[in-house]
């Protein structure tokens, strides 16, 4: 059970995850995100240290501490607990101002948004201590890793995870009720804090799911579910009950923020259904993500900011080889992954969400045609079973989208989207027009 932000955000919540987790008297591995709002706090202190600023770091560290001795207050009914919990704040908070005095690196940054996660859980542990549960916690330092490349090590979180499990048993006299332990935070191949990006504490989930061949992994957030389209931006959303691991994924990855896109992948591997359930209203039914497909249905639809296009046009390329190797090979140089293609016999367009190196990529490409960029696109994409034998959805999407100007089409990649690149400014038009064309 992974409970995001929103679920564990003041002691009242925590209070109900801790009802939530006991509620059918089997054992459970809980992984916890920070109380909303607190890793901001804390990459906000990054950037003041970055800029050599240590007073707006001081500030905003001692308004976070402020807010966490109050909150000491509410959850604990002993005053030993709040003993235990006041002097170890006052450590976690003595170790974030440490920070101020030192050389500021990327390695710093790591460790200060990792206090996050180390928080929340000792304020859980803890609580739930007080309540007579049997509860322990784990520290993800210990088990959850990453290798070389920054991916996850599978075969070493799953024998440390063993390992440690098997340890807290022999101590214990036996099964604790709840493991819990700290979403999003690891180490890296060097040993070092590192993460798993933000928003990683849905595959911290994933990750132990499978290493412990869980029944089930289920996400708790702030909502019953996927739902059909963006609640952000469009009313009247549907929550999705039924989706396919490769329709989760796709959701995921263009847009869809209640599930981290890296937490399909070891779910789907191992096998194990993933469930998105809301925690201010336990009994919905939510979604489920597994290998069921529902013949010929489309499912949801999601969108991608912040897109920029690239359209790149070559008489050179007319029966030529090689000439998309090289383009792609310019992309990757500038370790800049490419989200959609579409080519034509004289040039072809791309498109990208991470324009870091947009100007260098323009310069190598302008050395094989014509460049043409366009700015603030974003990626709508339409999810479902669209496999290329089910007729008849190509023209319900395309009727939804009669009034849209639209840059981009990319169908065929998947058997589980059609995607279309748009301007961000028709992003909303675009996303209502879906809902009310393919949802009532
Ligand atoms: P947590 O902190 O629990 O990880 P997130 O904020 O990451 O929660 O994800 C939940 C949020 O995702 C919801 O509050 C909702 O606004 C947003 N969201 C975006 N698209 C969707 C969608 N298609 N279905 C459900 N929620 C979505
Ligand atoms: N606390 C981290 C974040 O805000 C990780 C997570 O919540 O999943 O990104
Ligand atoms: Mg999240």
């Amino acid at each position: 059970m992974k409970f995001g932000g929103t679920s564990v955000g003041t002691p009242q919540r925590m209070k109900e995850v801790a009802k939530l987790v006991t509620r059918k008297n089997e054992p459970v591995f809980v992984v916890l995100s920070a109380m909303s709002g607190t890793t901001n706090s804390l990459v906000e202190i990054s950037d003041y240290l970055y800029k050599k600023n240590p007073d707006g770091a001081n500030e905003v560290i001692n308004n976070l501490e402020r807010k966490y001795m109050k909150h000491l207050d509410e959850l604990y009914a002993k005053d030993e607990s709040k003993a235990v919990m006041t002097e170890f704040l006052r450590e976690e908070f003595q170790y974030l101002r440490s920070f101020t005095k030192e050389l500021f690196t990327s390695f710093e940054e790591k460790s200060i948004v990792a206090q996050g996660e180390m928080i929340s859980t000792n304020m859980m542990v803890n609580y739930m201590k007080e309540q007579g549960i049997n509860a322990v916690l784990l520290n993800a330092l210990d088990f959850m890793r990453t290798d070389k490349n920054a991916e996850p090590d599978p075969v070493y979180i799953k024998e440390k995870l063993q390992t440690l499990m098997e340890k807290t048993v022999e101590e214990n006299g036996k099964e604790p009720m709840v493991y819990i332990t700290q979403g999003f935070i690891c180490r890296n191949a060097y040993g070092e804090i590192d993460n798993l990006q933000r928003g990683g504490s849905d595959y911290t989930a994933s990750l132990i799911g499978a290493a412990i061949n869980a029944q089930e992994i289920q996400i708790w957030t702030d909502i019953d579910g996927m739902h059909n389209n963006d609640p952000r931006v469009v009313d009247n959303t549907q929550p999705v009950h039924q989706l396919q691991f490769e329709e989760a994924a796709e959701l995921a990855y263009f847009g869809a923020k209640i599930l981290h896109p890296t937490c399909v992948q070891p779910a789907k591997y191992a096998g194990i259904p993933v469930r998105l359930l809301n925690t201010m209203e336990p009994e919905a039914e939510g979604t489920t993500i597994s290998n069921a497909t529902e013949y010929g249905k489309i499912k949801a639809v999601a969108a991608k900011d912040n897109i920029t296009a690239i359209k790149i046009k070559s008489s050179r390329m007319l029966l030529a080889t090689g000439f998309l190797r090289k383009v792609f090979e310019i992309f990757e140089s500038y370790q800049t992954p490419i989200d959609m293609v579409c080519t034509s016999e004289v040039g072809v367009s791309m498109s990208i969400d991470n324009s870091a190196h947009l100007g260098e990529i323009m310069d190598e490409l302008k050395k094989y045609g014509t460049v043409t960029v366009d700015t603030s696109m974003c990626i709508i994409c339409v999810v479902g079973d669209l496999d290329w034998s089910n007729i008849g959805f190509e023209t319900r999407v395309m009727e939804a989208m009669k009034d849209i100007p639209v840059r981009m089409i990319s169908y065929g990649g998947s058997n589980y989207n059609i995607s279309f690149l748009i301007k961000e400014e028709d992003k909303k038009r675009a996303l209502q027009s879906l809902s009310d064309t393919l949802f009532k």
